[in-house]
């Protein structure tokens, strides 16, 4: 009996830790991470005082719609607490998990960029809000898509464009970011960093405060 009782024991001692070995690596967002290096933001997309004294870094993927809802959700909070007060530069970098729509999106991201730098975060912000929050599985980045995003929000022409993504115009560009995702082991989006510090929770804004302070004090 006692053995019985002790081997039902050990069998639920097992399973609970299993569970919690598994809950652990499905979560993404278990520890906040420090590196020795905030990620190198020359050449990228930045909004905010080049002076600031803190560097906030958003890796992103256009097809995520986790992204979308940070953007709308906690961006907002962070360009009016941080950004327009010239405490934060902000900057966006491409992490096309999603296969090859991703990388279309990112590839037209980089041509608006390289283009009309002024431009940029018109298109971002419209791009995002093209997802398809209905079906986030649909292939929603069309030549339409892009074609219309860059008409309402720069002041380029949507065919070349079009003709630098079909070309692979940016793709160095692309690389570039995508090298940046494996030196920073960019797993899930959006990853958001606060200098070299990588935030448990992207959409705690608590936490994200406690670090921009802490990391202001310093
Ligand atoms: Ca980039």
């Amino acid at each position: 009996m006692t053995k019985k009782i002790i081997f039902i024991a050990t069998a639920v001692i097992g399973v609970i830790l299993l569970l919690i070995v598994f809950n652990y690596s499905s979560n993404p967002y278990e520890e906040e991470q420090v590196f020795d290096s905030t990620p190198d933001v020359e050449g990228q997309p930045t909004i905010g005082d080049a002076d600031a004294p803190l560097t906030i870094v958003e890796f992103g993927d256009f097809m995520c719609p986790s992204c979308n809802a940070w953007g709308e959700n906690i961006y907002p909070k962070i360009l009016k607490d941080y950004i327009e007060t010239g405490e934060a530069q902000f900057t966006y970098i491409n992490t096309p998990f999603h296969g090859q729509q991703s990388e279309k999106a990112a590839l037209a991201a980089e041509s608006v960029y390289a283009n009309a730098p002024d431009d940029y975060w018109g298109f971002h912000h419209g791009l995002f809000s093209e997802q398809d929050s209905e079906n986030h599985h649909s292939e929603w980045v069309t030549d339409k898509v892009i074609t219309d995003m860059v008409e309402s929000h720069t002041s380029l022409n949507a065919q070349d464009v079009l003709s630098d993504i079909e070309n692979g115009e940016h793709g160095a560009e692309l690389n570039k970011d995508t090298e940046l995702n494996s030196e920073y082991s960019i797993q899930f989006t959006p990853t958001i960093f606060i200098n070299n510090v990588m935030i448990q929770d992207p959409f705690d804004y608590d936490e994200i405060k406690e670090t921009i302070d802490n990391e202001l004090d310093r």
